[in-house]
């Protein structure tokens, strides 16, 4: 596929192996034309503005909207722009949290990204909820019947990652949905890694939250999406206060904008909206199974190239989606990944915002590697490559 092309990076980095594309994507040619574009040709505020190029750069704005709400299948004012995945769980925490948690429990895993622990583990201290985080097994993911286990008729929220960022562990959001449902909970899911790799429609999923980030989607920095459902939506209150977010303001009280513009106060990011559209649009001009069936090949050559070198552990399961973790014996990870970056492969290692997990399976980090569609066999081989040079170096 030709897809390394695409991407402007690779011919100013030829040396580089980079596979980090979990930490965050790199951008293709027509993303960062857009975002020139917008610059030159569309730049003016959204929402606001009387002339005609304040019209049509909110009508693109706006495009983009529908076309996330197209990419996820929901309608458009269940979209809320937002920073990025983060923002995303912290509004629902803080704006949805409180009105549904009371004392009953809030139940997450061990597994999961600091963005979508501490939210909960803060707003569960707050209200004096029952926090329940969900142990992983021995390689690193969490058990299905552990997560439907530990959902009781007191469980009020339940935080989760689609795909985790350690293992690439794809989680089966519609049965855990059914379980929060059926205690009449909430689901929110952290879609970080999800989105970058695989079809996710989440009105099927029945998510009632569904966060992620457009550096992880081929787009720009500084730019997410919060998907909620209307009504949910609808009992938020605003948490930012500003321009946008109003309908009327006088000196006794003030009124808010309908869903979704009642969560977006002040200037938007609206060059990384529509850099976001034109990653979309880049994403869906490339046929989805294609790239799925790329990007699993590639990991599960990786998997199993890395199990095949002695003293290589490999976490999570044969199933993962865009990411493998693993360690090589007695070598710290930090020093197993600076050896690989004197030979230009960019691999990320460290407790990946999931020191829980790190603490339960008792080791202080791993190494990452993580794909994207301008991932190639040249990159998974000079990998493979690395490591059996590093047990050489460390083992030898
Ligand atoms: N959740 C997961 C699973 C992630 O991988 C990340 C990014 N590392 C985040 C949340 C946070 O995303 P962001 O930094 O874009 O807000």
């Amino acid at each position: 596929m030709a897809w390394k092309s695409d991407f402007p990076f690779f011919a100013a980095h030829p040396e580089l192996t980079y596979l980090d594309s979990a930490a965050t994507a790199q951008k293709p040619q027509a993303v960062l034309d857009r975002l020139m574009a917008y610059y030159v040709d569309d730049n003016a505020n959204v929402h606001r503005g009387l002339y005609q190029l304040a019209y049509a750069t909110t009508e693109k704005f706006e495009a983009v909207r529908q076309q996330v709400a197209d990419f996820v299948g929901v309608a458009a004012h269940n979209v809320v722009f937002t920073r990025g995945t983060t923002e995303s769980l912290n509004l629902v925490a803080s704006a949805f949290g409180p009105l549904v948690v009371g004392n009953g429990e809030i139940v997450t895993t061990v597994a999961e990204h600091h963005s979508n622990f501490i939210p909960w583990q803060q707003l569960a201290q707050r209200n004096g909820a029952t926090f329940t985080v969900v142990p992983a097994q021995a390689d690193g993911d969490v058990a299905l019947a552990d997560i439907l286990a530990a959902i009781t008729p007191k469980t009020k929220l339940v935080a989760l990652a689609h795909v985790t960022n350690v293992t690439g562990a794809l989680r089966d959001i519609r049965t855990i949905a059914d379980a929060v449902h059926a205690v009449g909970g909430y689901l929110v899911v952290d879609g970080a890694q999800a989105v970058p790799h695989l079809p996710v429609k989440i009105a099927d999923l029945k998510a009632d939250f569904y966060a992620f980030s457009g550096h992880k989607v081929y787009g720009p920095t500084g730019i997410g999406v919060l998907v909620g459902r209307t009504a949910l939506l609808e009992q938020m209150p605003p948490i930012q206060f500003g321009g946008e977010m109003i309908d009327q303001v006088a000196i006794e009280a003030s009124t808010w904008a309908p869903v979704p513009l009642k969560f977006e106060a002040g200037t938007p990011n609206i060059a990384g909206v529509i850099g976001l559209g034109a990653a979309l649009t880049y994403l869906t001009s490339s046929a989805w199974q294609a790239r799925q069936h790329h990007e699993q090949q590639l990991l599960l050559r990786l998997r199993a190239g890395l199990a095949a070198i002695a003293g290589v552990t490999v976490y999570g399961s044969e199933n993962a989606v865009g990411a493998v973790s693993f360690n090589l014996a007695d070598v710290h990870p930090h020093d197993l990944a600076t050896f690989l970056d004197e030979q230009n492969i960019a691999v990320r290692a460290g407790h990946h915002c999931a020191q829980p997990l790190m603490q339960q399976l008792n080791i202080p980090a791993t190494v990452r590697a993580s794909v994207g569609v301008y991932t190639d066999d040249a990159d998974i081989d000079r990998l493979l490559s690395g490591v059996e040079a590093g047990r050489r170096f460390f083992h030898e």
